[in-house]
């Protein structure tokens, strides 16, 4: 059995989605998903039987559809696919800068 992330909630917007984890995750025609987002029930499933990394990206993945897939912005699943891949390579690259803006408490409107 895989390890399940350590992740049951994911603030996207204003609204936050509820993280699950089973064993399987279908689409509507019945074809294996490694996750899915219903925006209907503010909820995320995340198939538990992959292994932890690709848990990982299918979580981000899903991540980008509430960011991007909402409505306001008109884009495809190819289009969410690359910009996940993309997204994963850019926050993989640089650490320090995702440190660095969760890090920041700053009070101040600084330009940057
Ligand atoms: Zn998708």
């Amino acid at each position: 059995m895989n390890v399940k992330l350590d992740i049951k909630e994911i603030k996207s917007g204003c609204t936050f989605y509820k993280v699950e984890y089973p064993e399987e995750v279908k689409d509507e025609k019945n074809k294996d998903l490694f996750g899915r987002v219903f925006f209907d029930k503010d909820s995320i499933l995340i198939c538990s039987k992959y292994p932890y990394q690709e848990q990982l990206k299918a979580l981000l993945h899903e991540c980008i559809h509430t960011i991007l897939d909402n409505g306001v912005i008109d884009v495809d699943e190819n289009e969410i696919r690359l910009f996940t891949n993309l997204l994963h390579l850019f926050i993989m690259d640089n650490p320090k800068l995702f440190k660095l803006l969760i890090e920041y408490r700053g009070e101040d409107n600084a330009e940057i």
